[in-house]
């Protein structure tokens, strides 16, 4: 049966260089005030997302470097730490480790002091997000939710409703990227297989 191939976690780590780890730092600092030694994170919450790059080879590429490709430091008030996440699902299941569960990635405006990064490949029109996937997920959160104090599991274009949260930390107010991944769909399947974890209730727009 193919379904081996979903059953363990493969670590392929993505290049975590003493830069990378400076400018995790540097990030840590300058966009959430917080001064650390090492760019650790305390996982409170998951974030569900998709690459929209078709490919696990792609998808892999844009987050093992350690700079973002298009960075031009003359901008100082924008990091140049490339974005990336813990784990990457391919399309046939399988998960893969990018980096350390508590190692901070860039992967949430706002949040990632605290979040845990769930990245799956595909989200294009050709490549809509699988079964197996689906399926991988669920694993994910529960194997998280065991090992971590998890309060929360989002998916990426709810990632707003925590503005104005204690956990929301992002200091420059015009800093907002407009996000549909994983979309509602997902999110619900995923929530309905895991919901004897009793996440917390999302935050709601107040009126
Ligand atoms: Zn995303």
């Amino acid at each position: 049966m193919s379904c081996s191939a979903s059953k363990k976690i493969v670590d392929k780590p993505i290049v975590f260089n003493l830069e990378r780890s400076e400018l995790t730092l540097q990030y840590l600092k300058n966009r959430y005030g917080l001064e650390q030694d090492v760019p650790n994170i305390i996982p409170r919450m998951i974030v569900l997302h998709w690459t929209a790059i078709p490919t696990i080879e792609s998808s892999f590429d844009a987050f093992l470097n350690t700079k973002l490709p298009q960075w031009r430091p003359d901008i100082e008030s924008v990091s140049g730490l490339n974005v990336s996440a813990h784990f990457l699902v391919d399309q046939d299941g399988t998960i893969y480790r990018l980096i350390p569960e508590t190692t901070m990635a860039r992967h949430v405006i706002g949040l990632n002091h605290c979040a845990i990064g769930v990245e799956n490949v595909g989200g294009t029109a050709d490549t809509p997000l699988t079964k197996s996937q689906l399926k991988s997920n669920v694993r994910l959160v529960k194997y998280l939710a065991k090992k971590y104090n998890i309060e929360y599991l989002i998916g990426h274009h709810e990632y707003t409703l925590f503005e104005g949260h204690e956990l929301w930390l992002e200091k420059d107010e015009e800093y907002r990227t407009t996000k549909s991944d994983p979309g509602n769909a997902f999110m619900a399947k995923v929530r309905k297989a895991t919901k004897n974890f009793d996440f917390k209730p999302i935050p709601t727009i107040i009126q």
